[in-house]
């Protein structure tokens, strides 16, 4: 089944491709689908800003779509930078300055007290307009300097276990990620919708 992924961010492309494909997706990005729009993301919640996201490319192709909302909630810091995680350090900034900012916030805070979690809410409409909308998550902590080379965003300083997400390999972080939570519990919700 072709869908839409409401975004051109190129990492979220590949790690839902990724996962997607071998469950029998072609997944294109909204760009390749010649759908130029910029969505504002005005919710509070990753469900609303998902469901904003999903919504607007499906008014515009009336195909099936897939969105991604997804961001860092960090307990010490009472949930954030949760929905403004792409936004947090600044529109324009960099996934290092952003990496660098939230250090700057941990700074001096024990271990024990750097939990974190990643989320993704997975919103999907198929062709006939009806959405499902699926939260996935990942827990973690913060680690006290960045590490590693792979990945995108926030990675080098998520530490799941005693590596972060960016010293993992990208099967390992599909295998585990809060995408791939929301993905799993996407395509299981769509096979027993199938029967
Ligand atoms: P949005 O979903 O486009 O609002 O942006 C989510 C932001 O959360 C991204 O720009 C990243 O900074 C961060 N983020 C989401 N998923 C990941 C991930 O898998 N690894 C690292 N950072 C992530």
């Amino acid at each position: 089944m072709r869908v839409i992924l409401a975004s051109n961010n190129k990492h979220k492309l590949d790690e839902i491709k990724k996962i997607l494909t071998p469950l029998g997706y072609d997944v294109v990005s909204q760009s390749e689908a010649g759908c130029n729009i910029d969505v504002e993301e005005t919710g509070t919640t990753f469900e609303e800003n998902a469901v904003l996201k999903a919504q607007a490319v499906y008014n515009f192709t009336k195909t099936a779509v897939i969105s991604d909302d997804s961001g860092l909630e960090v307990d010490y810091l009472n949930g954030a930078p949760g929905v403004y995680s792409h936004r947090y350090a600044g529109e324009n900034a960099t996934d290092a300055e952003r990496c660098a900012k939230l250090l700057s916030e941990l700074s001096g805070v024990d271990e024990r007290e750097r939990t974190a979690r990643f989320v993704c809410v997975i919103c999907f409409i198929n062709e006939n307009g009806e959405k499902t909308v699926i939260r996935g998550t990942c827990e973690g902590y913060i680690g006290t300097e960045p590490r590693g080379e792979n990945g995108f965003g926030y990675d080098p300083v998520f530490m799941y276990g005693d590596r972060s997400f960016a010293e993992i390999s990208s099967d390992e972080k599909n295998s585990v990620s809060h995408r791939s939570d929301a993905l799993r519990k996407f395509s299981e919700t769509i096979k027993n919708m199938k029967g």
